[in-house]
């Protein structure tokens, strides 16, 4: 996906600050964070939303979360708790239609959200 910016990031063609990189798996922080820690977890592989997951991406999403629990705890919310979610499509206003989940935390996430 040439102009999908996630898949840029991905390439390195687009600056991000990156905590976590492998082969399938990127993390960085959310340009506009929502919280005193807040970055995004996804795959390199371009998925649109959650809505496109098939079984076949179980081990992709078990290291999805793998990488979420390990940049959480570099980042020190693990312990106190934290919100992860990804928004699927325009109700729940997702912008970047490339599978992200949010991490969120280092303050009271309030419930429900907005
Ligand atoms: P969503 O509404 O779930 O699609 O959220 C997209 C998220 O990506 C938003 O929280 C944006 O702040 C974030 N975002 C957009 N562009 C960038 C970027 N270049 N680097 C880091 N985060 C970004």
């Amino acid at each position: 996906m040439e102009e999908c910016i996630f898949c840029k990031i991905a390439r390195g063609e687009m600056a991000s600050d990156m905590l976590y990189s492998d082969d399938d798996v990127i993390a960085f922080r959310d340009i506009n964070p929502q919280a005193p820690v807040h970055f995004l977890v996804l795959p390199r592989e371009h998925i649109v939303s959650a809505l496109d997951l098939t079984p076949d991406d179980a081990v992709l999403l078990s290291r999805i979360f793998e990488v979420i629990n390990i940049v959480a705890e570099k980042e020190d919310i693990a312990e106190s708790g934290m919100r992860v979610l990804t928004n699927v499509g325009r109700a729940a206003e997702q912008i970047v239609l490339h599978l992200h989940f949010h991490v969120l935390g280092g303050r009271r996430l309030h419930w429900p959200p907005g």
